[in-house]
């Protein structure tokens, strides 16, 4: 499920971030967990919120809730906030406001393609 597109750039602060939440709303493993990450976001966070591939290289990645990440806070109508936003990984913070990728994301509704998650560890 991917959401209606959004006209116009973002605050460049993220203000307009929990109102838009595009960027987090993806297929399933898109969000991918480094060791830093991992270390980041504790055990219990961790176990609670991401899976292994099934099979070579076994990266792992957040979980997915339908079409959207599933660290998605959706408790309140229309709002989208991080759950584990000081925690969250490398990946997602490529995603800046005001970034192509975030301009992407609004204009589709959901995470497009020009973001590039690179592994780097
Ligand atoms: S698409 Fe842009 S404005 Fe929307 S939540 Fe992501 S970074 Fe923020
Ligand atoms: S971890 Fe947080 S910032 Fe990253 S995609 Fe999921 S909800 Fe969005």
């Amino acid at each position: 499920m991917s959401l209606s597109p959004l006209a116009g750039a973002p605050d460049p602060e993220g203000a307009d971030c929990v109102a838009c939440g595009r960027c987090c709303h993806h297929g399933p493993s898109t969000v991918q967990l480094l060791e830093d990450d991992e270390l980041r976001l504790g055990e219990e966070r961790v176990r609670r919120l991401t899976v292994v591939m099934d099979r070579p290289p076994y990266f792992r990645f957040v979980k997915n809730d339908g079409a959207r990440c599933g660290a998605l806070d959706v408790s309140v109508p229309e709002r989208y906030p991080c759950a584990i936003y000081d925690a969250r990984p490398e990946g997602c913070r490529l995603v800046e406001p005001g970034s192509p990728c975030c301009l992407e994301a609004r204009a589709l509704g959901h995470l497009g393609t020009s973001v590039e998650f690179k592994r780097t560890a």
